[in-house]
């Protein structure tokens, strides 16, 4: 249980949660990390930037330039493999203050031809954020949407996204002895803070659970993400329509399994996820098979996961650095440490990954040679 602490714990959007709880009954654990996610005005992006050292936590493209050029090199080869279209529509899922976005655009303006044909789309809900993105963005012709359903149809696609997909909200349910149960977030007897109660009935969500949760014991939890599912399945069925490729970088299961990965961080440190609603960084780790699956089900081909460090030196992260290096000796270390944070493995190497969704008629795109995702075959249960 979370209990608040005594001087200036009651956030504003804890008394809207426990209007809302006394009004509705318990919430899932979804819909909390939607609220405080989300929740205009009062939710966590909504009303502040969250990131670098003065903020909570820090991405990959605040780390180093590196990581936005090495994504850039990507596109702008996905690019070629698709015949250099004339016209792309390039989008940005989550795109934080801008940085990603603009190191890409700036490594790929020599080039020939990309950003000439790439039509800038960043898929953003925080006004905060789009203005720090606006900034980050001036001089390039920007259009912001709040979903990526929006996105224009008439020609092929570019998306990236980097630390979206574990921001989607999730749902946790927990094994009992007749069961899958839901797991819902209460307000304590006290009123005083919030606390995880368990549903009562079974819930029909289990069906959605993945096979490696059917032999789960009492007391195990798992988690779903319908919201990263839809968004993947909506990926792929647009590089099936209207071609191109989608590159997702994010924290996360190599392998679909049972557990509780729900965390929240909060000035650089973890936090209990309901102790400060709105104030602290909310996030789950990705189910990568499962968003290939959906992406793969929708029509587009599915590569991956490889872990953000073996994507980096196969883009020539190594290469860069040197380069960056010579040309300011008096940064080298600094930029030697960025490099060593995003690829080794006991960084951000491993456990960050990376996947990518192609349209069926372009080539294995860079850096995810012989990674295919073999065809599904159908469940039998
Ligand atoms: N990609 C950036 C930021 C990651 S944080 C980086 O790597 O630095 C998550 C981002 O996703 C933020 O920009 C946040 O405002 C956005 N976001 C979170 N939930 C969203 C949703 N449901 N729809 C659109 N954007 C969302």
């Amino acid at each position: 249980m979370a209990v608040l602490p005594a001087a200036g714990g009651l956030t504003p959007l804890l008394s809207r949660l426990g209007a809302l709880i006394r009004a509705e009954g318990p919430l899932s654990v979804a819909r909390y990390m939607a609220e405080c996610a989300t929740q205009p005005g009062h939710g966590y992006y909504m009303k502040a930037d969250p990131f670098g050292s003065a903020g909570d936590f820090t991405t990959a493209p605040e780390i180093s330039q590196m990581f936005g050029e090495m994504v850039g090199l990507w596109c702008a080869l996905a690019w070629q493999m698709m015949g250099s279209p004339p016209r792309v529509h390039l989008a940005e899922l989550g795109p934080g203050r801008g940085t990603l976005m603009a190191d890409l655009l700036r490594a790929t303006a020599r080039v020939p031809g990309f950003r000439e044909a790439a039509h800038i789309h960043l898929v953003e809900v925080s006004p905060v954020l789009a203005e720090r993105q606006r900034q980050a963005l001036s001089g390039h012709d920007v259009r912001w949407r709040q979903a990526f359903e929006t996105l224009p149809q008439d020609a092929p696609l570019l998306v990236v996204a980097n630390e979206f997909f574990d921001a989607l909200p999730v749902h946790q349910l927990i094994r009992g002895d007749d069961g899958w149960h839901e797991r819902l977030v209460d307000v304590d007897p006290e009123e005083r803070g919030l606390r995880f109660v368990v549903g009562r009935a079974v819930t029909p969500l289990a069906a959605l659970l993945q096979p490696a949760c059917r032999n789960a014991v009492p007391g195990e939890i798992a988690e779903i993400c319908p919201a990263g599912v839809r968004t993947a399945a909506a990926i792929g069925s647009r590089l099936a329509a209207q071609g191109g490729a989608a590159l997702i970088v994010d924290f996360g299961h190599g392998e679909s399994g049972c557990g509780a990965s729900l965390q929240a961080v909060r000035q650089h440190g973890r936090d209990d996820p309901l102790a400060a609603p709105g104030e602290a960084d909310l996030a789950a780790h990705v189910d990568f098979p499962t968003l290939l699956r959906a992406a793969s089900d929708s029509g587009a081909r599915g590569f991956g996961p490889i872990g953000q460090g073996a994507f980096l030196t196969r883009m020539g992260i190594d290469l860069r650095a040197r380069q960056l290096a010579s040309g300011n000796p008096a940064h080298a270390k600094d930029i030697a440490e960025a490099r060593d944070r995003l690829v080794e493995p006991e960084a951000m190497g491993s456990l960050f990954k990376v996947i990518a969704f192609v349209a069926s008629d372009i080539p294995t795109p860079p850096g995810f040679e012989t990674t295919e995702v073999a065809q599904a075959a159908p469940d039998p249960c």
